[in-house]
């Protein structure tokens, strides 16, 4: 070896040594977790003849959630990380993901705004592998939502005067369960519908708390819609669950190791302080009065939207047309979400879906709602999940509740229809198709005449739909258990407009009409 050579490699030993050096993995703030770091590789490579780019290999372990010292024969869970990295730029890093998934997660420069990493950047399951271009990065499962970003939204929210906050109890580390109402509250109470929404349950699951979010700005936007169904609802939310889990970066358990999902039916003992704060909570609100419905917001590793739809046979067919009715509101107009989607559980008490069935029964269709953290209808070369496709989501859940509560406003007016002779119809039976209201006639005889009396609040053309009632366990057909539109109609003022219809145009099921301006 040549003098000049034995220099050259010792500045190479040197400068690796002080590069890699630089590259420190750090977690000291909100919502970070990171199990382990393993440095497996460092290497110079020729990038060009003159230039040598450091490449580096780790493999990182997610951190476990605490044992769980309630439900003993369960597994921690260890799906969510978000960590920085700094002294990065310039240099290839390979970093393989251990314990979680590694699907496109996200990365930023400055834990504000994320993007996926490519596919390319990802072309080895749970392997990451980029150039990055800015001396930090933040790595994580999903966009962050976290606490610092609730408390600005509450704020936000609490400045609108359909809104009242409070605190319902106190987290295991003595956080506040904060609860907003929201309502018209100089429209009288007494007819109101009545919604239960919770979110962060699981604090890894960070898609569900964005969906929450803008379906709460949507309900706060002012239109038409909103106010109407603010005036004749009254929403319960709350947006965390569990916010220790949230603020330490835990997946699925509250700081005690306990996953409160599961934990509706323990003693007294047992029972979290999360879960005694809602259950108090739901106590004391439906003392007199069930809810109409409960949401239960979740997200779920599988690319795919879904309902947690109870069987008949654990519940009822009536709460099965029900839970089936409120998917198909949410399923239809819906780029996102398909009939195949839709997954089936018997109902049990450890959760509060079961919970609220041994309360309230058939009164209350108590139901989880999941949003995926990758893509939709299970298709990866679709859409994949983004802030932008979240809240226009979003826009679709709080059509589907307004229609499922029947809600009819100036922005979706909804209409009965008549039927001129009713010996030519009959009822359907056993709830087996998926239908609004308390009876469904049908009929199979042709041009059955069909009306129905219609408050239309401004002159102007609307869209005629019909809501196609279908079988209750349709799960492929695309034509029915949907709105379809049958034409428009135009009036020159405001008015009550009888429409008149024939039965072929309902495929002979006479159940609700929309009009929309
Ligand atoms: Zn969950």
């Amino acid at each position: 070896m040549t003098t000049k050579k034995f220099y050259l490699l010792l500045l190479n030993i040197f400068c690796s040594g002080f590069l890699f050096s630089q590259v420190q993995f750090s977690t000291d703030f909100e919502s970070a977790s990171i199990g382990s770091v393993k440095l497996l590789d460092s290497v110079w490579i020729k990038s060009t003849p003159a230039d040598s780019m450091l490449t580096l290999s780790y493999e990182i372990s997610s951190r476990f959630d605490p044992l769980n010292p309630v439900d003993t024969s369960l597994s921690p869970s260890a799906r969510w990380y978000l960590f920085r990295i700094t002294g990065v730029k310039g240099k290839q890093l390979f970093i393989n993901i251990k314990n979680s998934e590694a699907i496109r997660p996200f990365y930023s420069y400055d834990n504000t705004t994320f993007q996926r990493f490519e596919s390319v950047e990802n072309i080895n399951k749970g392997q990451i592998n980029k150039i990055f271009t800015h001396d930090t990065v933040y790595i994580c499962h999903f966009i962050p939502y976290t606490c610092s970003h609730l408390d600005k939204k509450y704020k936000e929210w609490s400045g609108s005067n359909y809104v009242k906050t409070e605190v319902i109890g106190q987290s295991q580390q003595g956080r506040d369960i904060r609860m907003m109402t929201l309502t018209d509250w100089s429209a009288d109470d007494t007819n109101k519908k009545r919604v239960w929404i919770h979110g962060r349950v699981h604090p890894s699951e960070h898609p569900s708390s964005w969906h929450l979010e803008f379906l709460i700005d949507k309900l706060l936007d002012g239109s038409t819609h909103s106010r109407a169904l603010l005036a004749n609802t009254i929403f319960y939310i709350v947006p965390f669950t569990n916010p220790d889990g949230v603020y330490g970066g835990l997946s699925r358990s509250a700081s005690s190791g306990v996953n409160i999902e599961i934990n509706w039916d323990r003693p007294d003992s047992l029972t979290m302080p999360e879960v005694k704060a809602l259950r108090g909570k739901i106590e004391s609100l439906t003392k007199d009065r069930p809810f109409d419905l409960l949401l239960n917001m979740h997200s779920q590793i599988s690319g795919s939207i879904t309902y947690w739809i109870h069987t008949a046979e654990s519940t009822s067919g009536l709460m099965y047309r029900k839970q089936m009715l409120l998917s198909a509101l949410t399923i239809n107009d819906n780029p996102f979400f398909a009939p195949a989607d839709l997954s089936f559980s018997g109902v049990a008490p450890r959760y509060v879906e079961g919970w609220i069935w041994d309360r309230s029964g058939n009164n209350t269709v108590a139901i989880t709602f999941e949003t995926p953290y990758t893509y939709y209808k299970n298709d990866k070369n679709g859409d994949w999940v983004s802030l932008d496709n979240l809240k226009s989501l979003a826009g679709n859940s709080l059509s589907a509740i307004s229609d499922y509560l029947e809600i009819s406003s100036e922005a979706r007016i909804l209409a009965d229809v008549k039927v001129s002779r009713p010996s030519e119809w009959k009822k359907a039976v056993d709830d087996s198709l998926v239908y609004f209201g308390n009876e469904c006639l049908i009929t199979d005889k042709i041009g059955q005449k069909v009306s129905a009396k219609v408050k239309l609040p401004k002159a102007g053309t609307y869209k005629v739909y019909t809501w196609v009632a279908g079988a209750v366990g349709n799960r492929s057909d695309n034509m029915i258990n949907r709105w379809k539109e049958l034409g428009s109609v135009t009036v020159s003022k405001k008015r009550t407009y009888k429409w008149r219809g024939i039965s072929d145009q309902l495929n002979g099921v006479a159940d609700k009409l929309l009009f929309l301006k």
